[in-house]
């Protein structure tokens, strides 16, 4: 019998070993070894035992038979072979396309088997009858008992329910839990996880007849699922417009046919509420990730689908790479969110990597958002991806009435608070109705540019169309080019001396609700008081509980959660997230304020928006104030195609790291000298990187850019070969298309 020899990859990250070794596998491993497998390896001189991922069999040895060592062993089997074979292919693809090492690339691909013990699962169920329950629930609302409350509250409303869903997104200890077991209240079981199948039979009669608009997408994607048309489609869908039922009859319709379902939703957006409607209909045969969870733990999840255990996986960007051994669809929710970037190396996109992963497993990608990304759109208008609209919300109440109030008129008035009249007398109205008020501060991109209050003029670099930066040593500053200039504390447009940088933060804001206020119940949400997920759903929940009537906070309150008594959202500052130095800053803005309106009027009551603006004419804020994203986007690619932005024109950005700025810079000049060689449209740097210095590290850009992608993956390449072929050095390259 021939030898069978396996392509291995080291499992370090340097770019020296960045290439595959030959091993003999042994007679007694040939059967559990597969392409993706971790292999256990000697290496070097004096074989140290190291891991690597086999990325390839034959009977061929590439060099001399009697110098390739034998495989030490295989560490992953149960694999069905197929998913992980494609999953190696995917990562070969990520490589190429956004650079770095291949063992980076697998390394997210393929999780990691790490000690796994086989974790209980713990149901939570109640020990008494519904009316029992709810006399219980009363008493701990007037014991101010919350946590109690919330989870007999849950389980009267779902029945049972998973204690780890509970801990994280609930947010209920297990002494909690413990107290109200031993007070007979609850019951726990241990390994019996969403089986009950009364729960199913219950939910397969209540979900929802589709309304018209909502059965013409479905029916065209199954015709087409049907036929083996796998053209990815986008779904512009106002918020509440039903997209979440149209992703389930989908996924029903894949699953039919034998398939499985990967459910894409930001880590943000992902709520108890969101995975249980999903139990509810598909019952036990879907499971969710988190980032929560440890690498064991999503290694089981992952586990359990290539062995056939599961047909849907909700989670985050990573469960993009759950290994189901026949994929149909992969749905991805909420298809703006920045979020579905991944910040390291690769430095990948969730839409691309799910549309190329389709394609390897022969699936549909099925994209849906109420403010599409401009480049989703973008693509849906030349006619690659099939392209649907949702334009009614399924309540009849329709979408909440905005107000944006010009605040240079109401500083003209005398006005000098940072609440307009109109959003001040809507306020009062609701805490007198006892209705609840949210008010958002859009923060983003609050680094200290520079805005004039009597005339909303903001000082922009005259060569790059973003806005300048002041500096501590007084000088407004473009992070893109350099460009400098002497801040002169009066404003060039009209002489006001009201100018300087946006200050007013979320507790100022508190601090002037409490104060305008006095009888109010306020909430603060920012990266202060939830510093972590925990305080994050704790503050969220004891809102939704009715325990405040006003929630001041930053975008991270605008996403995700559903409030039925919010009936007026306040925006202050609607334009700070405009003239952040980035081209997407339009984009961002309208995105934000049209997810702030979303959050007014969820349930019953209807709803109101206040939008305080200093540049109310700005598309980005007149389209969201209007709610019309058709508006916004035909500005917005005018915006783009005239200053040669992505989509349009791509860009790829290639940051260098080093603690000496001399050594960057060179490092800077070298790879800008090998993209000359190819001639692209435009090379910008070096240049001192937005964020110039990271924990002493200095970081420079240069942007390249071409309306040619292939010709930004050439230059890539050519980059990355040159840093083969030289000493590593301390520097470090990272690559980021279209940033
Ligand atoms: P989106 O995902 O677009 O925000 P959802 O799918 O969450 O919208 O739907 C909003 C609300 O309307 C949900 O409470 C959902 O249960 C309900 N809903 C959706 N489709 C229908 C329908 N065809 N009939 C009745 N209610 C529906
Ligand atoms: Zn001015
Ligand atoms: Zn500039």
């Amino acid at each position: 019998m021939s030898e069978v020899y396996a392509d291995v990859i080291i499992e370090i990250s340097h770019e020296k070993l960045d290439r595959s070794f030959q091993y003999r596998v042994p007679e007694e491993l040939r059967e559990k070894v597969v392409v993706g497998s971790r292999v256990l390896i000697p290496f070097g001189n004096g074989n140290r035992e190291i891991g690597g991922f086999c990325i390839g069999l034959s009977n061929i040895p590439k060099i001399d038979a009697s110098r390739i060592k034998p495989l030490k062993d295989v560490l992953t089997v149960e694999r069905s072979k197929k998913p992980e074979e494609q999953l190696v292919e995917l990562a070969v693809w990520m490589k190429q396309h956004y650079g770095g090492t291949l063992i980076q690339s697998l390394k997210v691909v393929l999780p990691v088997k790490a000690d796994i013990k086989q974790k209980e699962e713990r149901l939570i169920k109640l020990a008494i009858g519904i009316n029992e329950a709810e006399v219980f629930a009363e008493e701990c609302r007037k014991k101010h008992r919350t946590a109690m409350e919330r989870l007999v509250t849950e389980l009267i409303e779902y029945g049972e329910t998973d204690y780890s869903l509970v801990r994280d997104k609930l947010n209920i200890s297990m002494t909690t839990v413990r107290a109200l077991e031993s007070k007979g209240i609850i019951g726990l079981e241990t390994k019996k996880l969403y089986r009950n199948p009364e729960s199913f039979e219950k939910s397969e009669e209540q979900h929802a007849r589709l309304t018209d608009e909502q059965q013409r997408i479905v029916n065209d994607f199954s015709k087409n699922f049907s036929m083996g048309l796998r053209q990815p489609c986008l779904i512009n869908g106002v918020t509440g417009s039903g997209k979440t039922e149209v992703y389930m009859e989908m996924i029903a319709e894949v699953v039919r046919s034998g398939r499985q379902a990967i459910m894409l939703i930001p880590e943000i957006a992902l709520t108890f509420q969101t995975v249980m409607r999903f139990m509810r209909r598909f019952g036990d045969r879907v499971s969710y990730l988190h980032s929560k969870l440890s690498a064991g733990e999503r290694y089981d999840q992952f586990l359990r689908a290539s062995r056939g255990e599961i047909d849907i996986m909700i989670g985050p960007r990573s469960a993009l790479f759950t290994p189901f051994p026949r994929l149909g669809i992969i749905i991805i929710d909420e298809e703006h969110e920045t979020s579905y970037k991944a910040e390291n190396m690769p430095k990948y996109h969730a839409r691309d990597v799910a549309i190329e992963r389709a394609r390897l497993a022969d699936a549909t990608v099925v994209m849906g958002s109420a403010t599409p990304s401009v480049e989703a759109s973008f693509r849906a208008m030349r006619g690659e991806y099939r392209y649907y609209e949702l334009k009614h919300r399924i309540s009849d109440k329709g979408l909440p009435t905005v107000y944006t109030v010009d605040m240079r008129a109401e500083l003209e008035k005398g006005n000098r608070t940072i609440f307009s009249d109109k959003l001040y007398s809507l306020m009062e109205d609701r805490l007198r109705k006892k209705e609840q008020t949210i008010l958002f501060i859009n923060r983003r991109g609050m680094a200290g540019f520079v805005s004039c209050r009597k005339c909303g003029h903001v000082s922009k670099c005259p060569h790059c169309d973003v806005s300048l930066i002041l500096h501590k040593n007084g000088k407004l500053v473009c992070h893109y080019c350099g460009y400098e200039e002497q801040f002169t504390h009066v404003c060039s447009e009209c002489g006001s001396k009201y100018i300087g940088t946006m200050k007013a933060g979320t507790e100022q804001i508190e601090e002037a609700v409490k104060k305008s206020f006095p009888g109010a119940r306020v909430l603060r949400m920012d990266a202060d008081t939830a510093k972590n997920k925990n305080d994050y759903s704790k503050i969220l929940s004891s809102f939704s509980n009715g325990e405040a009537d006003i929630l001041v906070g930053t975008q991270m309150i605008v996403k995700g959660h559903d409030f039925p008594n919010v009936t007026l959202v306040g925006v202050l500052a609607a334009d700070l997230s405009l003239y952040t130095n980035d081209y997407r800053a339009g984009e961002r803005t309208f995105d934000l304020l049209t997810q702030a309106a979303g959050r007014a009027g969820r349930a019953e009551k209807s709803g109101e928006v206040v939008i305080q603006t200093y540049s109310p004419e700005h598309y980005a804020v007149a389209a969201s104030a209007a709610q019309d994203y058709n508006k916004f986007y035909d500005e917005e690619i005018g915006f783009r195609k005239l200053c040669g932005y992505p989509p349009i024109e791509h860009m790829l950005k290639v940051l260098i790291e080093d603690k000496n700025p001399d050594s960057a810079m060179r490092m800077g000049k070298i790879l800008a000298g090998i993209s000359q060689e190819s001639s692209p449209e435009k090379i910008i740097g070096p240049a001192p990187d937005t964020l110039s210095k990271l924990k002493d590290v200095f970081r420079f850009a240069v942007y390249i850019k071409d309306s040619n992608y292939e010709k930004l993956v050439e230059i890539k390449d050519n980059c990355e070969q040159w840093r083969q072929s030289n000493p590593v050095g301390r520097t470090s390259v990272q690559f980021d298309f279209d940033p």
